[in-house]
């Protein structure tokens, strides 16, 4: 049963449209199941009715015709209380509804099951058979279990405008043109632009389609690859004549053949000139070939669509060298990704990029911090994006809701346009904030510093009016460098940023990568990488890695002295003893080589493990000041992966539980005369920075397009205030409560303009 559940879902997955798709799963489930009758509805949420959408077993002209009322006959019971209904007899049932034309009264035992997606009801999976005999348990469990799988390939559909185009074809009128695409607002913003599609390199599933600028520059960039690749296969061969034995040798030439016979070649020219771009065109035809060929019964047949795939990323990486196939970035572009990665951002040219759209991800994933220190609104997790089909069409990114617009009406590019010139009026309107302290009303001063990782945002920084940078990610240079980089190249980054502030206080925290940042050359493959080998369990096991960083960052500090040294990810003193034990180490020995005394820097750790909040105390007796990370703090309080989109509305770092931990660390900090400050999202966030100052926090650290918005934030309540609604906020057990009550709060201090788009 698992096998051919596991093709019917293949195949289904493979249909080119909705509409194919559809009539897949009523013929495969029918077949499956030797039933007599197999229908699909899809619920209509604009006329709240079930729509028969494909059937075997109806009269096929009932197809768009049949519309049931929700809670209106057995669909809509199914629909309606959202669990199976299996019945031996349908017609004798109250809720029976008879659609006369359709032909259903010959049939009588009903198995009907929700398609449930993300809690949502997207239509019912009806079996029928002639005779009256109910549906047995492994037939009940059998739909159920394909309904959960379809479930997400129809919402996906559904979004990419499957169901308006199987509207359409029924001769329906369309669903209201502007819809967007609904994902997690990664960083604020309102973005416009032309979307480009970028993909990982060597990867034929992630080709966008893409009009060809030039259909004949298309063809002779292919024929040039396939040259450099039948090279390369004799070449290949020839160097291993005299390994291998003739059988196998004998694949190489079934290579050649296939690239000289044109059966691969005439493919890609026809799917070029249909109005495909080369690498489309490549992946169109190599998919093709291979689902022929894994098709085939033969074993040894069906195994050569492996090696078609392997003749196609051959080809396909020549053709990604080949500069007429290189991505161009428009003047305003909406970078768009499965996954976004820190490289594919530094590609785009300098002032080009308007925003960005990743499907996986969510707000606190490192590549949404990223976007957030550059000021480039994001959306995060639009899992439903048809990646493949946007390249080049009209975008509008609304990184505070969320939300993605597709190829825009003029009503909606005007109103977002307009939003977005409000937006920039906010910003001009809030810079005169830079010369002003961050104070309450009353008069309470809360330095606020900056979250920085790229040398690029320094001088922005520089001139924002923080007061120093609270934490600066030393990895995001390692993370787009081609290998570690040497102590000396380190000392002048180090150095560039700690000179660009002096002498106010510069935090640089210690390499922290594992989870989601991983450095190409330092690959890490484990299951649960967020609790894996991160942060400081990785320098501690490389000393040679970490003092050389150490060394960089003492050095880079000698006559400045603003140097803050911050370990991440510490979750026993232990790690910390042998962290300072490295840390007097390289200072030693570079005051020696030096012939010099270094200044030593202050030292901190960050709480971002609850078990460091159980033990702030210890901590802060060993430390200089405790900086909480509140991203991971938040992810490890409330088990929810801080990238994985599917859970990322569970993750609040309002969540009663994360306040109260740091209530806790800010109390064990202040008994030990500790510095206590936050450096996750958290203090960028205008809701949550309200309370951190009635907490007492010594300071806050943020990106730096957040920061006038705090600033301004902090100058408009008074710490009174900021403790009266932290109050209110902990006597609240539900964080979706406090969300709301803080949001009223903002709004009632005319600060609404800082939560979403427009004054
Ligand atoms: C945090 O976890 O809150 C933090 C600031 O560190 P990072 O986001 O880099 O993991
Ligand atoms: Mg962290």
């Amino acid at each position: 049963m698992l096998e051919t559940l596991r093709k019917i879902i293949e195949e289904v997955n493979r249909a080119p449209d909705l509409t194919q798709a559809l009539t897949l799963i009523v013929h495969r489930v029918k077949e499956t199941m030797a039933v007599d009758l197999c229908s699909v509805y899809l619920s209509d949420y604009d006329k709240n009715q079930h729509v028969l959408m494909a059937t075997e077993g109806l009269n096929p002209d009932s197809v768009g015709q049949v519309r049931l009322g929700f809670g209106e006959g057995l669909v809509g019971l199914v629909g309606e209380r959202n669990e199976p209904l299996n019945i031996d007899d349908a017609p004798q049932h109250l809720r029976y509804r008879y659609c006369p034309g359709s032909g259903e009264e010959q049939y009588h035992a009903f198995l009907g099951v929700p398609i449930v997606h993300h809690r949502r009801l997207l239509g019912v999976l009806v079996v029928q058979r002639r005779n009256p005999i109910p549906f047995g348990e492994t037939e009940l469990s059998f739909m159920i279990t394909i309904a959960a799988q379809l479930a997400g390939g129809i919402a996906h559909a559904e979004a990419s405008g499957g169901i308006r185009g199987l509207r359409q074809t029924l001769g329906e009128p369309s669903l209201p043109e502007n819809r967007p695409l609904q994902g997690l607002a990664g960083a604020p913003g309102v973005g416009i632009g032309t979307a480009v599609v970028v993909y990982p390199q060597a990867d034929l599933d992630v080709i966008p389609d893409r009009l060809p600028d030039d259909p004949a520059q298309e063809e002779a960039a292919f024929y040039d690859a396939v040259d450099a690749v039948k090279k390369d296969i004799r070449k290949l061969s020839a160097r291993l004549e005299k390994v291998l034995p003739a059988e196998d040798l004998a694949l190489f030439d079934a290579y050649l053949m296939l690239l000289d016979s044109g059966t691969l070649g005439n493919k890609v020219i026809e799917h070029i000139r249909a109005g495909n771009w080369v690498q489309g065109a490549l992946r169109d035809t190599i998919n093709e070939h291979v689902r022929t060929f894994k098709e085939m019964d033969d074993p040894y047949l069906s195994e050569r669509s492996d090696d078609i795939r392997d003749l196609g990323l051959r080809i396909l990486a020549y053709l990604q060298e080949n500069p007429r196939t290189q991505t161009r970035y428009p003047q305003r572009s909406v970078l768009v990704a499965e996954e976004i990665t820190a490289t594919m951002l530094a590609d785009v040219p300098a002032g080009q990029l308007a925003g960005i759209v990743s499907t996986r991800g969510s707000r606190s994933s490192h590549i949404a911090i990223l976007c957030r220190a550059m000021g480039v609104p994001a959306v995060m997790g639009a899992k439903n994006l048809p990646v493949s089909r946007v390249d080049g069409r009209e975008m509008i990114v609304d990184g505070y809701t969320g939300r993605v617009y597709i190829s825009p009406s003029d009503e909606v590019r005007t109103e977002f346009t307009r939003l977005l010139q409000e937006d920039t009026e906010l910003a001009a309107d809030l810079s005169h904030l830079h010369e002003l302290p961050a104070e309450t009303t009353d008069g309470v001063r809360i330095p606020l510093y900056i979250n920085s990782g790229l040398i690029a945002d320094i001088t922005p920084s520089r001139n924002s009016g923080a007061e120093g940078i609270g934490l600066y990610r030393t990895e995001f240079p390692f993370l787009v460098a081609e290998h570690f980089p040497g102590e000396k190249q380190q000392r002048q980054i180090y150095r560039t940023v700690l000179k660009s502030f002096a002498p106010l206080p510069v935090t640089l925290r210690t390499l922290d990568v594992g989870g989601d940042k991983s450095l190409p050359y330092f690959p890490i493959e484990e299951d649960n990488p967020f609790l894996g080998w991160r942060g400081i369990r990785i320098t501690l096991d490389h000393p040679e890695i970490f003092l050389v960083q150490l060394r960089a960052m003492l050095h880079a500090n000698h006559t400045l002295g603003n140097l803050r040294l911050l370990l991440p990810m510490i979750s026993s003193v232990s790690e910390i003893d042998e962290s300072l034990q490295l840390i007097r180490r390289a200072h030693q020995e570079l005051s020696e080589e030096l012939g010099e005394h270094l200044e030593k820097p202050q030292i901190g750790v960050m709480v971002e493990i609850p078990a460091a909040v159980y033990q702030a105390d210890a901590l802060a007796q060993r430390v200089d000041f405790l900086s909480i990370g509140s991203n991971d703090l938040t992810q490890y309080l409330l088990a929810v992966d801080r990238n994985n989109s599917r859970v990322a509305d569970l993750f609040d770092s309002l969540h009663p539980a994360v306040l109260r931990a740091l209530l806790q660390v800010v109390e064990h900090g202040h008994r030990f005369g500790k510095e206590v400050s936050v450096c996750g999202e958290m203090a960028g966030d205008p809701a949550a920075a309200v309370l951190l100052l009635g907490m007492g926090m010594d300071s806050l650290s943020m990106t730096v397009s957040g920061l006038p918005r705090i600033k301004w934030v902090i100058r408009s309540f008074s710490k009174q205030e900021a403790v009266a609604l932290l109050n209110e906020v902990l006597a609240m057990d539900d964080v979706h409560l406090i969300r709301q009550h803080l949001t009223h709060a903002l709004e009632q201090a005319g600060l609404g303009g800082l939560i979403r788009a427009g004054k």
